[in-house]
């Protein structure tokens, strides 16, 4: 059943599940070999529902731990972040592979990479749910994106707006009337 806030649903829960599919496929290729476990980083909160799906189809033995930071957008320096809650983990030497839920401008996802960097880890990969790239500003692409979507702000599969519709088992964009 589709909210009746919803204007339009952009991906089913079924398309979704192929996107994650063919995403598993990337990683397990890339990492199968690996002989020390990569650290899967899930940033909060949007990534729950994408990484939920995602680590059920990981071939390979992982670890996993998450990050969540607050970052001030607009007219802010892109060093401007800050660390909500930080991993457990210490990412020295480590393989990581990052999991957002989408890159918009770039800002959130270049400081992130900056933090992994600082803390050597030993390669980052960078996999997004969704891809924005027409609103993007630094010059960043994800290593894997599992869908483009035009500029629409969209909701649902951990995606919000205001902390609500993250539960939604699609991805959708809202009714103008329901946030103007
Ligand atoms: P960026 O720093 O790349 O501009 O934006 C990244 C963050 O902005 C995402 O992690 C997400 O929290 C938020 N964001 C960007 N576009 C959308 C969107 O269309 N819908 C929602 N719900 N959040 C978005
Ligand atoms: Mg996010």
């Amino acid at each position: 059943m589709i909210d009746n806030r919803i204007d339009k649903v952009l991906l089913t829960a079924d398309e979704i599940e192929a996107g994650i599919n063919k995403c598993a496929q990337y990683i397990n290729k890339k990492f199968k070999q690996s002989k020390i476990p990569p650290l899967m980083v899930g940033v909060l909160k949007g990534c729950i529902p994408f990484l939920g799906r995602l680590i059920s189809k990981v071939e390979f033995d992982m670890e996993l731990d998450f990050i969540a930071v607050a970052s001030y957008h607009g007219t802010e320096s892109t060093q401007n972040v800050k660390i909500v809650t930080d991993l457990a983990t210490d990412v020295k030497n480590r393989d990581v592979i990052l999991i957002e839920d989408i890159v918009d401008t770039a800002f959130t996802i270049h400081q992130i990479l900056e933090i992994f960097k600082n803390r050597q880890a030993k390669s980052i990969t960078f996999v997004t749910l969704l891809d924005k790239p027409s609103r993007r500003i630094l010059n960043l692409k994800p290593d894997y994106f599992c869908f483009t979507i035009p500029n629409y702000f969209v909701v649902g599969f951990g995606l919000d707006y205001n902390q609500k519709f993250r539960n939604l088992p699609y991805i959708g964009v809202l009714k103008k009337s329901y946030y103007s």
